[in-house]
């Protein structure tokens, strides 16, 4: 896959081929359903064939097997993706269990370990920062990261953590030194599944994904000095990066559902009659159509524009806070207004769009919920004043 304009559009149309010939009829001949996380076997499978394609882990660089897109590009390819509706969407393009750019900071051991395996997707792993009593203020961890001779010893209980049930090993985010908190006394480690003192907790069920979530429990759990990435002390630093990209990413994922959204209920308004005409000659639906459609414009324009910043190295801190605010609770309102476009047929499962309200709705809290994106977005509007 190379990376002009006119391949994204091939790569656009293969990407929906895929996911309409294989992904989809897969998915329904293994009777999935499509909010519960599908077996790690299956899941493996559809990453292999989507690496082999060129779209899982499609803008990791090439000296790390990835398909070597900028991210402008990648965003382009998580719009078609999520147009789709599919439970593997994920495994297709790459989430939060999948390769991520905070992994280029691994050493030679840790890359053939953990990051090549990854991005082939061959393994998977977590991103494990939140804790029962630290959310949004990740300066308030709780899990230790205790120094004895040559390794260190972890105590503590990560909560709600994307892919930790199924996860080959986790990104493991821990304090190693309280007096400097956030700012220097935070570590990554890698941790292998299997590891002693190491467990898998309660697995969430969570509105819109089961199975997905889970809580990792570390008990005297001792790793070597080898399994910390980067430097010891710099792991939210390490992370900073990869969270603007995914805040980003998420602006792309919600303006893929929103196409959904919107092209269902644009096809209903037209094809629904009551009164004696389809109810999208009123004006009251007309509004709700238009509305969906500048929002999603909106949103397709901030993520691109974002990324393409991203893309350069320039400080996008404020503004993908803004994609991520604007896009996730723009989804949420499409979700809204589709199901009333359908009336009480939009409350039907068959219609898929109470899975889409529901799987949406995590949106304004991921990644740092709607008033942390506020306040981040303010803090840097005033601190601009202040320059
Ligand atoms: C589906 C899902 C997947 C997740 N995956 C992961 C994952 O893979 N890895 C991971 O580490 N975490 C993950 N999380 C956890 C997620 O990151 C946290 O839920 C999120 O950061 C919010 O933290 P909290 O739930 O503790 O809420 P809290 O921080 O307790 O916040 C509760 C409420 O208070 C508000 N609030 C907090 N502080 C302020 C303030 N200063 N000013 C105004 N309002 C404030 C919040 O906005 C929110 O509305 C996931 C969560 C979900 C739902």
């Amino acid at each position: 896959m190379t990376t002009t304009a006119y391949d994204i559009e091939a790569s656009k149309d293969t990407l929906g081929r895929f996911l309409r010939d294989e992904v989809i009829p897969l998915e329904k001949e293994a009777g999935l359903s499509p909010d519960v996380a599908p077996p790690a076997e299956l899941r493996r499978k559809v990453r292999r064939r989507a690496h082999a394609l060129g779209f899982y882990a499609a803008d990791m660089p090439r000296e790390a097997g990835g398909g070597g897109l900028a991210l402008s590009e990648r965003v382009l390819l998580d719009m078609e993706a999520l147009s789709h509706e599919t439970v593997f969407f994920e495994d297709v393009m790459g989430g939060p269990g999948g390769p991520s750019s905070i992994l280029l900071a691994c050493d030679e051991r840790q890359r053939e370990k953990y990051l090549l395996p990854l991005v082939r997707g061959e393994i998977t792993t977590c991103f494990a920062l939140s804790e029962p009593e630290a959310g949004s203020d990740a300066g308030g961890l709780r899990l230790r990261a205790r120094r004895t001779n040559g390794t260190y010893v972890l105590n503590g209980t990560k909560n709600i953590i994307t892919n930790a049930p199924q996860c080959d090993f986790a990104m493991v985010f821990a304090v190693t030194d309280e007096a400097r908190g956030a700012m220097g006394g935070i570590t990554c480690f890698l941790v292998d599944k299997g590891t002693p003192g190491f467990s898998v907790g309660r697995v969430h069920t969570c509105m819109g994904f089961t199975g997905f979530q889970g809580e990792l429990v570390f008990e005297e759990c001792e790793v070597p000095a080898a399994s910390i990435l980067g430097q010891e002390g710099y792991g939210l630093a390490l992370a900073l990066d990869w969270i603007n990209a995914n805040r980003i990413k998420i602006g792309a994922a919600a303006a893929g559902l929103s196409r959904r959204l919107l092209a269902a209920s644009t096809a209903y308004a037209a094809r629904r009659r009551q009164f004696g005409r389809p109810i999208g000659d009123n004006q009251g639906i007309q509004w709700k159509l238009a509305d969906m459609a500048t929002e999603l414009f909106a949103v397709e324009s901030m993520v691109t524009r974002v990324a393409a910043m991203w893309d350069r190295k320039l400080d996008v801190r404020k503004e993908a806070a803004m994609v991520k605010l604007y896009a996730s609770e723009m989804v949420n309102r499409a979700a809204y207004e589709a199901i009333q476009i359908h009336g009480g047929t939009g409350c039907l499962l068959e219609t898929g769009l109470e899975r889409v309200a529901r799987m949406v709705r995590v949106y304004t809290i991921v990644e740092g919920t709607s008033e942390i994106q506020r306040i981040g977005i303010a803090r840097r509007l005033l601190k601009e004043l202040a320059a």
